[in-house]
């Protein structure tokens, strides 16, 4: 065993290494020394892999567990930057909570809607990043934000906005012996939301997901849709038509801007039918929760 790996707590459980690093450091010399090991922070993703047989059969596969890392917990709110630092240790519970809802009311909006309290309370914003799942319903609120996903490895520390970090499904610009270790999203002064359509109202994977964050100084409105493309998109076209059809000195919108902001949003959707929905049906999905959030940012009508 080498000098990595006796840093790092070791231990057997079901014929499976375990390892508990106290450090990051420690951590990511554990993940140089054993390529290929699994990453485990909350397990809410990874265990469903386990049950499903996908991983941990290969022969020597090893767990390096983060959740000890107090380098990936807590958060930084910078007033003066405008910015908020999230660990990536952070968890739903914890982003549901104040002071975290009130700095940003979208991601707590959307951790109320991930699972269950008991999966709110251990599944954390760094491993919904690291599934990257078309449907994580983090990262629309992330995209919209504008947040940058910081990785580090024995090299270094790297930072990427999640538009790039986030690459395909599933799939994401994270390198091999590298850890998320923080978020952070850009405190916006303005309304932000977040709204998912599913087949039930909880513990529900969302059919189609949407984002809507408003920054008054800036006079822009931000909209990323999830769960009807490969990754989550930004609706551009949606975002520049909003940006002057709104009143901004009496937070007003028309009724017919609002339906041509949601149907332009369901332009930017490249869903596909699978057994949860119809691309059809996600993309009128995308149109109503869209022209909802816009509505509900502005809600005075303009004639
Ligand atoms: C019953 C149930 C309901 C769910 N409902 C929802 C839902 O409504 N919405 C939703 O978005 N998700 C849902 N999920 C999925 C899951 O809870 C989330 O994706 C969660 O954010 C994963 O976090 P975790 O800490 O549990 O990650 P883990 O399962 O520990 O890890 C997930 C992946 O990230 C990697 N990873 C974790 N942390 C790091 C890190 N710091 N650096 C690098 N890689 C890392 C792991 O190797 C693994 O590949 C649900 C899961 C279950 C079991």
């Amino acid at each position: 065993m080498g000098l990595g790996r006796r840093r790092a707590c070791a231990r057997t459980i079901c014929g499976v290494p375990v390892l508990t690093p106290t450090s990051l450091d420690d951590a990511l010399a554990a993940l140089v020394e054993t390529p290929g090991a699994l990453v485990l922070a909350g397990g809410t993703d990874v265990m469903v892999e386990v049950n499903e047989a996908r991983r941990l059969m290969v022969d020597d596969e090893t767990v390096v567990a983060v959740g000890q890392l107090a380098e990936l917990h807590g958060w930084v709110h910078d007033p003066v930057a405008g910015t908020l630092r999230l660990g990536a240790a952070t968890t739903y519970a914890e982003l549901e909570q104040e002071p975290l809802a009130s700095l940003v009311p979208a991601l707590a909006q959307a951790a109320r809607t991930v699972g269950s309290p008991q999966i709110r309370n251990v599944a954390t914003i760094g491993g919904n990043l690291a599934t990257c799942s078309p449907a994580g319903d983090g990262l629309p609120v992330l995209a919209a934000l504008g947040a940058t996903v910081e990785l580090r490895g024995t090299g270094g520390t790297r930072h990427l906005p999640v538009a790039a970090f986030m690459t395909g499904v599933k799939q994401t610009a994270r390198q091999p012996g590298e850890l998320i270790t923080a978020v952070t999203v850009p405190v916006l002064d303005g309304w932000q939301g977040y709204a998912k359509v599913g087949v039930r109202n909880a513990m529900v994977i969302a059919i189609a997901g949407a984002c809507l964050a408003v920054d008054v100084p800036s006079r822009s409105v931000r909209l990323a849709l999830g769960s009807v493309a490969p990754t989550v998109v930004r609706a551009t076209s949606a975002e520049a038509f909003a940006e002057g059809a709104v009143e901004w000195s009496t937070n007003a919108v028309s009724d017919a801007d609002a339906t041509t902001f949601g149907e332009l949003a369901a332009e930017a959707a490249k869903p596909i039918d699978d057994h949860r929905a119809s691309a059809a049906y996600r993309r009128h999905a995308v149109a109503v929760l869209s022209r909802r959030l816009l509505r509900r940012a502005f809600p005075h009508r303009l004639a």
